[in-house]
This record gives C-alpha cells, sequence and structure tokens, in this order.
C-alpha cells in the first residue's frame, strides 16, 4: 500500500486520540514507517532525531534487540496468563521485586495495569480501601493541581488538571485542584523559592478549607510533563511532604514519566527526595515497547491493605501480562547497565551545557532543564514574558519547523518540551540543540 492509500484508510477508519480528526483527514497523518536507535523515519523517508522518545517511552531508543527476545521468548514459554484468583507466574513476580529492589526502600509492593492512566484510577481505589481499612472511610476527597496530566480514562482526567479536557467529559466528584508551581508562568514577583513554599502552602489551606478528616490524599507528577515540563522550584517538594506528614494524607506521585532514570536516578522520588505512599508507573518500564503500567504501595499502606479479610475487587485480565513483564525485566537489566548513572552525570551536564545556552535565542524567555528533559518558553517579548497572539500558534508553528529540522519537539501551547532518550551521548545532544535552534530561526521567520 502507498503512503496516500494508507493515509485514506486511515481516515475513513481510524478515529486518533488527542487529534482533530477532520483537521488530520484533511491534511494526511504523517505516517511512522520504522525507527532504528534515536531515529524515527516517515514512509516517504523523512528522518527525525527523536527528541521525545515517543510519548516519553522509548527511553533506550528503538533498536533493543535483548528486549524482542524476551518477547519472543516468552510468547514461547507462557503467552498468557491472569494473576487473578490465587495464581501467579514468574515473570509477574520477579518484576514485583525488580521494581521494588530499586523504588525507595520504604515501597515493597506492587499492583500491576496496562496503563498510566489504569494505574491512576487503580490508586484512587487503593486510597479508599485505605482509608476503609483504617476506619476513616469519610476521607475521600483527594487534591491534585491545574493543569496536571495523569492519563485519560475517567479517573485520570478527573485527576488530571486540564480544563479542556474537562470540558469533554463529567469529571469525578471530590477532586480538588490547586496551583502548579509554575514559576516563569505566574509572571510573579515572588522568587522562585518564595513562590514554591507558597504553591506548596495551597495544599495545606486546601486541606483546612475541606477539614483534614475529609481529605484522603494529594497526587502531583514530579516534574509536570504533558503540562510543559514544569520544574517545580527547590522549596517546593520539602514543603509538600511536610504538610502531607503534618495532616497524615497520603502522598500519591505520579512517575509515569520520570520513573526508569528520567532524572538520573531510578525515581524522581529519590532524586527529591520524597517519601511517598505510592508511585505511579508506566511508560518506560517496557522502554514503550510493550503495555504496562503500575501503582507501588508503600508498606504502611500495604500493612492496611492485606488487613482486609475480604477480597480487593478490583483487577484487569492483563495485570501482569507475562510478555509485558518480560519486556520490563529486560529493561530494568539493561537500564542497570550504567544508563541511570550517565543521564544522572555526562546527560545531564550536556543539557546545562546545550539546551539551557537556547535562552539567547531571541524567541525564547526562558530554556530550563533537569535531568533529561527540557523546556523552551516561546515569548514575543523577553522582558515582559508576552506571548505571541493565536494562544499556542507559536508553539505549533515551532513544533513544525522542529520536524523540517530534523527533530521532533512537542508544543504544549507555546511551550516547547523534549525528553530524549538515554542513549544519545553529548554529540547528540549538541546536535539536538543546534536543529532545535535552526526550528526556532524557521518559527521566528514566521512569527515576526
Ligand atoms: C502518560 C501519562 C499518564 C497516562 O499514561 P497512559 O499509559 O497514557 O495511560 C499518566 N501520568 C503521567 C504523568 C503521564 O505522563
Amino acid at each position: 500500500m502507498n503512503i496516500t492509500e494508507l493515509q485514506q484508510i486511515d481516515a475513513a477508519h481510524h478515529l486518533h486520540p488527542f487529534t482533530n480528526q477532520a483537521d488530520i483527514n484533511r491534511k494526511g497523518t504523517r505516517v511512522i514507517s520504522h525507527a532504528e536507535g534515536a531515529y524515527i523515519f516517515e514512509a516517504n523517508g523523512h528522518k527525525l532525531l527523536d527528541g521525545m522518545s515517543g510519548l516519553w517511552c522509548c527511553n533506550l531508543g528503538y533498536t533493543q534487540p535483548r528486549i524482542n527476545q524476551a518477547i519472543a521468548a516468552q510468547l514461547e514459554e507462557l503467552p498468557y496468563y491472569n494473576t487473578f484468583f490465587q495464581c501467579t507466574h514468574p515473570r509477574a513476580a520477579e518484576l514485583a521485586k525488580a521494581i521494588s529492589d530499586r523504588a525507595p526502600e520504604h515501597l515493597n509492593r506492587v499492583f500491576f495495569t496496562n496503563s498510566g492512566s489504569e494505574a491512576n484510577d487503580s490508586v484512587i481505589r487503593l486510597i479508599h480501601r485505605y482509608w476503609d481499612g483504617k476506619g476513616h472511610p469519610q476521607r475521600k476527597a483527594i487534591i491534585a493541581r491545574q493543569n496536571a496530566y495523569h492519563g485519560s480514562t475517567i479517573g485520570g482526567a478527573s485527576l488530571g488538571g486540564m480544563g479542556f479536557m474537562h470540558e469533554q467529559f463529567e469529571t469525578l466528584g471530590n477532586i480538588h485542584h490547586i496551583a502548579q508551581p509554575y514559576w516563569y508562568g505566574a509572571n510573579t514577583e515572588l522568587s522562585p523559592e518564595e513562590f514554591g513554599l507558597y504553591t506548596a502552602r495551597e495544599l495545606e489551606k486546601k486541606i483546612q478549607e475541606l477539614g483534614e478528616d475529609k481529605v484522603a490524599a494529594f497526587i502531583a507528577e514530579p516534574i509536570q510533563g504533558a503540562g510543559g515540563v514544569i520544574i517545580p522550584p527547590d522549596s517546593y517538594w520539602p514543603e509538600i511532604q511536610r504538610i502531607c506528614d503534618r495532616y497524615g494524607i497520603l502522598l500519591v506521585v505520579d512517575e509515569v514519566i520520570f520513573g526508569f532514570g528520567r532524572t538520573g536516578h531510578w525515581f524522581a522520588s529519590q532524586f527529591y527526595n520524597i517519601s511517598p505512599d505510592f508511585i505511579i508507573f508506566a511508560k518506560g518500564v517496557t522502554n514503550g515497547f510493550q503495555p504496562l503500567g503500575g501503582v507501588m504501595v508503600s508498606d504502611r499502606v500495604s500493612d492496611v491493605l492485606l488487613s482486609h479479610s475480604n477480597d480487593l475487587a478490583h483487577g484487569f485480565t492483563y495485570s501482569g501480562h507475562p510478555v509485558a513483564c518480560a519486556a520490563a525485566l529486560t529493561t530494568l537489566e539493561i537500564l542497570s547497565e550504567g544508563y541511570i548513572d550517565k543521564v544522572r552525570t555526562e546527560l545531564t551536564q550536556a543539557m546545562e551545557d546545550y539546551w539551557l545556552a537556547l535562552a539567547d535565542h531571541p524567541l525564547v524567555g526562558e530554556a530550563r532543564c533537569k535531568g533529561l528533559v527540557g523546556a523552551l518558553e516561546l515569548v514575543k517579548d523577553k522582558s515582559s514574558r508576552e506571548r505571541f497572539a493565536g494562544n499556542g500558534r507559536a508553539g505549533t508553528v515551532c513544533r513544525d519547523s522542529s520536524l523540517q529540522s530534523g527533530l521532533v519537539m512537542r508544543a504544549t501551547g507555546d511551550t516547547m518540551i523534549i525528553a530524549p532518550p538515554f542513549i544519545l551521548d553529548r554529540s547528540h545532544v549538541k546536535d539536538l540543540t543546534e536543529r532545535a535552534w535552526q526550528a526556532l530561526d524557521l518559527a521566528q521567520a514566521q512569527l515576526r
């Protein structure tokens, strides 16, 4: 089938996620036909450096024959069995241990799902189950943040704080959103550290407003990903931890993007020295080669969950799917061979040396990075932080010019974001940054 035929059947039969379908049907989708290392190829032959690791998941790039072999071998040995009704199988048990071994010390139990969204739905169930077990069933309120992304199921999207998503469905009740620690976007008089404390204390205010005996949990991404790589000021997380401890509410850290190495630590909770009750993971756990997610549960929460005398009435047919678990075990094994250290040292340094220098471009109001994620704020005026007209148009223009420059960057409004794979080396980060600069030049020519 040629590209046009493919686009035609796609337009006729495929309903795309996060896409304006009518618009894309007119233009024709971009067909990605194959991939190699850190590069993806369009069916027309155009080669792109994938600055987004797929959707933040192919952290080891696209060429990992050992993961492929593990998948193939598992299909021969045990292609499927479930983990319901008193059964387990070797890969699910081994993976639960392998993840526990790498997580903060006090998290030692894993509930498996097929995605990050399902993991966030599951954590709502586990939070309720915990407070029921503690004899406080009235603790049901969950506090989350504006502009958070926690997935796209009803539960995940309700926890998330994206207005454009909430407009399209009826959200779950008793989920409350507080301000995000987005210092650049707030354009505030406060210093970043003051602003970090100020936004963290929004949690305390909300707990007092709802009544502390009504609040079950707080959920947040360590660094907001889809919201625009929003890196909280250093003062933020210690204050959040203090408040959760003080009021005895559960802390859920959604590490779907940051888990498994993106900060140069296995988990961002270790990087920020946070002590979560639950860690949500997905994406990078299988290098994106199989769908898998899950909820890590702390010992103190596990103790309560295990104290119930009846069954946990929750689970998925594919919870702990053996093929996905096999892919994950090999992914963790490969990551253990020096990649986490490489992100923490060589790649973090390369980002600071090259990516931050993009702040010199006339279109860039702020360049920021942490570990192996980066963002650029596109502005019309650097000193006032005034944005371009068109509500996200500058981002769209820059995303398209980036593709022209051979680089996949994503736009969130007028914020450009990247999360490149760990297989890059310093010279690749330099190359990526040069392509980004070129993309900015092209975008500037269009925007001014
Ligand atoms: C992608 C993402 C999710 C949702 O994961 P899916 O596998 O797409 O369901 C949840 N939380 C965060 C932080 C994410 O980035």
